[in-house]
């Protein structure tokens, strides 16, 4: 595996000027207020639809949105920079428990408080450990890259079940973040393995679901942390305040992948993202070469599978394909638009192509072992993703005996 430094990786990836992308073209937002998108789907509400067939039971459906609850506990709600807000609801909330005039979960440091060793090394140590003890799997550091900030926020009203004509015109927020904040902590949360491979069904969505409750609860307390230190912290999850995928790549928490998904060393692409801004001052890691591009040049696995065929088989490019990709950065621009129509119809997520990816394996000797020799023989890539496709890996399991045979604690074995 190999560092790249950030003038390397901006060689390998940016090839013209980088437009701030605005959060209202988003395809999460788009149904909002684009009529040419709004008006293609009935219904845009990915709510999920209880079949009388197997993955679909009201069982499935209720692991499904049971395992998003956490992010409805207002943990989830900071996508504009303002610091504190989360925190502030749940310390008036605790504050109506305690006498009052006391203060029973401090955000600032005592008057006169030091950091024993406010080193930006020493901070750094801190907040990973930090940051993994609050649940994070993954944790890495970039200099806030403002190019990757969205321009504008917005906050699309409901759209779904609506006519054209119902849609309500609501504007985007320019967004500017102030330059004190120089620093970004983005941190990745594993999806359950075997949860996906019961791909389509609610089952394999309850592995999302159950990283962003993850995610929305340790950004809030790593928050809270930073806070509590006396320093800034901008609570941002997936979608909110800028482009993640770009952030974990500098970060050097993995490489971008065909189908438009971050790939990590250790997961593949299984995992969802996030990230606290802040001002308080870090050492940045480095970016990740360890062979993702060269794979992914052989290897059409996700587009061979993607039911809306909305991965690119060719080259990459830098032409954005629609207003929802980043245009002048080199890579496979997926087609956002027929993705998330597909999911419209099919009122559900969709995880096929974090399934199928070689790269999505678990963390075990053998696929170790496979993975170093994709990053250190990488002219035997074609061998490796027909080695892939013969021991079937990727295929989606039959989901009639999920409750019989899913052990959320299974330990793998050396060689699954
Ligand atoms: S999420 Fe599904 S529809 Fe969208 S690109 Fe991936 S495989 Fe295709
Ligand atoms: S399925 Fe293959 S081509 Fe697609 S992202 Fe994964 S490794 Fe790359």
């Amino acid at each position: 595996m190999k560092k790249f430094t950030l003038e390397q990786w901006e060689e390998k990836y940016i090839k013209g000027d980088i437009k701030r992308f605005d959060q209202r073209n988003t395809m999460f937002n788009r149904p909002g207020w684009d009529k040419s998108i709004h008006g293609a789907v009935d219904s845009w509400a990915i709510a999920g639809t209880i079949k009388d067939r197997p993955g679909y039971y009201l069982e499935d459906w209720a692991l499904h949105w049971a395992s998003r609850r956490g992010t409805l506990f207002g943990l989830f709600n900071t996508s504009k920079p303002n610091p504190g807000k989360s925190s502030m609801a749940l310390m008036k909330a605790m504050a109506s428990i305690v006498p009052s005039g006391q203060t029973m979960m401090p955000r600032q440091p005592p008057e006169g408080a030091r950091i024993h060793d406010p080193s930006p090394e020493a901070l750094t140590s801190k907040i990973k450990k930090a940051a993994l003890w609050f649940g994070a799997d993954l944790v890495g550091i970039c200099r806030l890259d403002r190019r990757w900030v969205y321009s504008h926020t917005y906050d699309a009203p409901p759209y779904s079940g609506t006519k054209d004509d119902q849609l309500l015109d609501v504007e985007s927020v320019p967004q500017d973040i102030p330059e004190e904040y120089q620093w970004a902590v983005v941190m990745c949360f594993e999806q359950s393995y075997d949860l996906l491979s019961y791909y389509p069904t609610l089952d394999s969505n309850a592995a999302s679901s159950m990283g962003y409750s993850r995610m929305a609860i340790t950004n809030h307390y790593l928050s809270a942390f930073i806070r509590n230190m006396g320093y800034k912290a901008i609570d941002c999850t997936t979608n909110d305040v800028a482009l993640s995928i770009p952030m974990a790549i500098q970060a050097g928490l993995g490489d971008l992948g065909r189908h438009g998904l971050l790939i990590t060393p250790k997961y593949g692409p299984r995992v969802r993202i996030s990230k606290v801004i802040t001002d308080l001052p870090l050492v940045p890691d480095a970016p990740l070469d360890f062979g993702v591009t060269e794979f992914c040049k052989v290897c059409m696995i996700c587009a061979e599978n993607c039911p809306s065929q909305s991965i690119l088989y060719g080259g990459r490019t830098t032409e954005p394909n629609s207003v929802s990709n980043v245009g002048g950065v080199l890579k496979w621009p997926i087609n956002a638009e027929t993705c998330r129509m597909y999911w419209g119809r099919k009122n559900q997520g969709c995880t096929v192509c974090m399934a199928c990816c070689p790269y999505n394996k678990p963390d075990t000797a053998f696929h170790r072992m496979v993975r170093w020799f994709t990053d250190h023989a990488r002219w035997g890539d074609r061998f490796y993703v027909r080695m892939d496709k013969l021991f079937g890996y990727g295929k989606s399991k039959p989901a009639d005996k999920f409750w019989e045979e899913w052990d959320p604690k299974r330990k793998f074995k050396p060689w699954e």
